[in-house]
């Protein structure tokens, strides 16, 4: 029986000093009246560091209560004024942070928008969580149209991404009265580019028997990406840190599940409130969540696992290449690709599927996704559990446990016909 041990200690200080100083410039900042935007998680900070802007993420904030406990406190704050229980999480999380002037967030609330930035291909309701902002503010709201990827993303589609770029720019010029600076959105790409191929390393350690890190590890380390440290130098050191701290530990032999017995996989967003639960009680059967789709797909275009690297002289479009770089905006075969490629890469031997209540996109086609996998790897086990990634209270420990442990015994039986 493995037991889950600290780890990853020097990464650790350096994402709570990171995120700490993130979330405190940013109001010292937006205090002293710098022109302040609040986004949606994939709208490209590269393209707005051509500005200087407060950058606030409510889906990160949202991310931040759920992980400290909080996200049923608030997402009551929003259901008490009406917001129906079914909406997803982080916008019923944040919204009771707004109406809550900030009350029960651990960073008391964002700072006030000038301007809110959506977007359309992760999911519609971003939209209209946002419009919420938008009317309660008064204040301008700019959704970037995202063509949905059954395949490799079209010219055309990229052009018309790219043409969004430019009339987000010009609206942007014109509320904050600043001049955009070409040379420093560059600068932030060639940061990326750097910072992801740290990433992309350290997610890669999971290839090793036993796995270098857990999934877990990745979920925690991979917020500062989704702020304004996204294109600076502190993202590459982070990483960077993150990666030679893992093989550090490598090579002294201290591992996340040192008698790693099963290899998981996991399809969903992070179960925000269950990471340090889930991962020790998974532990104690030797078993260790070592990848996740959630996490991989930083970085990435569709259907693939490595990295994307983006281009600093066609600094546009290339932020549009990747502007569909999460999951949910894929069809089902650029997910099975992406997902064959990571069985095969990290000798997966289960997945976990993840109904989430919260998440429909990410959600709707796993059943799927879960039968094309089931056809093509049948010695790869699979179950479907029930999760809400931000919300306990649509959260079952015990009936999801009951499932994992079946899943852990279904790997077993396979491995026994594997030796009849
Ligand atoms: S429904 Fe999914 S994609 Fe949309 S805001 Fe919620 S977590 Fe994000």
């Amino acid at each position: 029986m493995s037991k889950s041990v600290r780890r990853l200690q020097n990464s650790a200080r350096n994402l709570s000093k990171m995120m700490g100083m993130y979330y405190t410039y940013n109001k010292i900042q937006a205090k002293k009246g710098k022109f302040t935007v609040w986004i949606a998680i994939v709208v490209p900070i590269e393209l707005l560091k051509g500005f200087d802007l407060v950058i606030a993420v409510p889906e990160n904030h949202s991310a931040m209560c759920a992980a400290k406990k909080l996200g049923s406190t608030l997402a009551e704050e929003a259901e008490s004024r009406g917001f129906s229980m079914d909406l997803c999480s982080y916008a019923r999380i944040d919204l009771g942070s707004y109406f809550g002037k900030g009350k029960n967030s651990p960073i008391g609330g964002l700072p006030k928008p000038d301007l809110l930035i959506s977007n359309n291909n992760n999911c519609s309701l971003i939209s209209k969580w946002f419009d919420v902002y938008h009317r309660k503010y008064d204040i301008p709201h700019y959704i970037i149209d995202v063509p949905f990827c059954y395949d490799t993303q079209e010219k055309i589609d990229l052009q018309y991404i790219v043409k969004q770029f430019q009339d987000l720019i010009d609206l942007i010029k014109k509320l904050s009265g600043q001049e955009f600076n070409l040379e420093k959105v560059e600068e932030a790409i060639k940061y990326s580019n750097e910072a992801i191929e740290y990433w992309k390393d350290f997610l890669n350690s999971a290839a090793h028997h036993p796995s270098g890190i857990s999934a877990f590890d990745s979920f925690v380390h991979m917020a500062p990406y989704l702020s304004s440290h996204r294109g600076s130098p502190l993202m590459v050191k982070h990483f960077k840190t993150l990666a030679e701290e893992t093989k550090e530990l490598m090579k002294e032999g201290r591992y996340p599940v040192p008698n790693e017995k099963y290899r998981l996989l996991w399809d969903n967003i992070a179960p925000w409130h269950q990471l340090r639960a889930m991962s020790s009680r998974l532990a104690e059967y030797d078993a260790n969540i070592i990848y996740a789709t959630y996490t991989s797909c930083m970085g990435t275009i569709e259907g693939e696992i490595d990295q994307y690297p983006l281009d600093p002289g066609k600094p546009l479009e290339s932020l549009a290449r990747i502007q569909n770089s999460s999951v949910c905006p894929y069809g089902l075969e650029l997910r099975f690709n992406a997902m064959k490629k990571m069985i095969e890469k990290f000798d997966i031997d289960g997945i976990i599927f993840t109904n989430n209540f919260s998440c429909k996109p990410y959600s709707v086609m796993q059943y799927d996704l879960m039968r094309k996998i089931k056809n093509s790897f049948p010695r790869v086990a699979c179950i479907m559990i029930d999760v809400d990634h931000a919300d306990v209270r649509k959260y079952n420990e015990e009936k999801v446990f009951l499932k994992l442990e079946a899943l852990l015994e279904r790997i077993d039986s396979l491995r026994s016909l594997d030796k009849t």
